[in-house]
């Protein structure tokens, strides 16, 4: 059964979030040959639209407005309600970020839609469209099907392959005028606690530390890693409470879910609250001297060892390989 379907395309810092095209993926397995229409909402994001289309979008719809520079809750979603009302989609996906989480169940309940969340694999099977989810904080997962209504999924970053750029797919363009008006809060300026760098839940390469890097300054070891391997830095809630590094950083069940293709776990224990966020990394290594530490019970590949000698020797080599 064909079907349209619309995804929310994210810009951050004025650049499109990989999401956005693993969301046009998703959409077109639920599409099943029907049309896929993009949605980019913001302040001057037009630029943006072709690529999308090169990504897969058939079309692109373009609601730009001042007071939609900076995500709040009551713009995006007027804007999208109107995208909706006026496009009437089959199939609604999102990225599963921070937007996309505050953003879809707002809007499913009024769509009165159901929400599947989190999704980490989407497939036709038996004449539905089957969604994946991890569930038990990563222990299991369960297949879901949406029998009415709206079909909407939040995708996580990193899960589902998006398809190839080509720039010789075309589609149409095409801007929405959305009156933007009695926002509860309008964000002036967004002032960045951490520094610069590869998105977290994006990286494909993470290199996190926990309360066995000792310091703020231990961490430098492993943010030289980091930047050799083109990754980002993450951090156990261990790490964060003892104050070595900032709360953005945490991975874990009450922090970021990451799902790399490279996870460096350097001097954490493995607790369950930290595996519910890294666990389903294709490649976990850890770095640990306790042999007996949990953590290796999910690593694919351990080091025991002191992680001030074994990280800088890593570091090496990788620069090597990069000559
Ligand atoms: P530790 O458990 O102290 O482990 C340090 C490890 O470093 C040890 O295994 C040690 O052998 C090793 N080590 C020490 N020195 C070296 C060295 N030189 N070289 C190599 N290895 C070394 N935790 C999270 O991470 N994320 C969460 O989101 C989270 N949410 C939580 C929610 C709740 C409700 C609760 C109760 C807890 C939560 N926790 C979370 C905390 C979690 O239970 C653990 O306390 C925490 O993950 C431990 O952090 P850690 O592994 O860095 O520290």
């Amino acid at each position: 059964m064909a079907r349209k379907v619309l995804t929310l395309a994210e810009v951050r810092d004025g650049s499109l979030r990989n999401v956005s095209f693993e969301a046009i993926a998703a959409a077109k397995t639920i599409a099943e040959g029907g049309e896929v229409v993009s949605v980019l909402v913001g302040d001057q994001v037009q630029a943006h639209a072709n690529e999308l289309i090169y990504r897969g979008a058939d079309r692109v719809v373009v609601i730009e407005h001042p007071n939609l520079k900076f995500y709040t809750s009551d713009g995006y979603s007027q804007a999208l309600k109107a995208v909706i009302d006026k496009e009437q989609p089959e199939g609604i996906v999102f990225g599963h970020t921070a937007l996309g989480k505050d953003l879809s169940p707002k809007l499913a309940i009024k769509l009165d839609a159901g929400l599947v969340s989190d999704v980490v694999a989407v497939e036709e099977a038996g004449g539905n469209i089957v969604f994946t989810r991890p569930i038990y904080s990563g222990k299991a997962f369960e297949k879901k099907i949406v029998t009415s209504g709206i079909i909407f999924a939040t995708v996580r970053p990193n899960n589902i392959a998006p398809l190839e750029r080509d720039e010789s797919r075309t589609g149409s363009v095409e801007a929405l005028a959305v009156e933007i008006k009695d926002l509860r809060a309008i964000v002036k300026e967004v002032v960045r606690k951490t520094a610069e760098g590869v998105d977290l839940t994006e990286a494909k390469v993470i290199v996190a530390g926990g309360r066995g890097v000792k310091s703020a300054e231990g961490f430098k070891p492993l943010k030289e890693l980091a930047e050799v391997l083109g990754g980002a830095v993450g951090a156990s809630r261990g790490a964060c409470d003892a104050g070595y590094c900032d709360y953005s950083l945490q991975i874990g069940q009450t922090g970021k879910v990451v799902t790399p293709d490279l996870y460096i776990a350097c001097g954490i224990s493995g607790a369950i609250q930290h595996l519910a966020g890294m666990s389903n990394s294709k490649v976990i290594v850890a770095i640990n001297k306790d042999p007996e530490a949990n953590i290796f019970k999910v690593a694919d590949y351990g080091i025991v060892g002191d992680l001030f000698e074994v990280v800088p020797l890593l570091t090496e080599e990788f620069k090597k390989l990069k000559v």
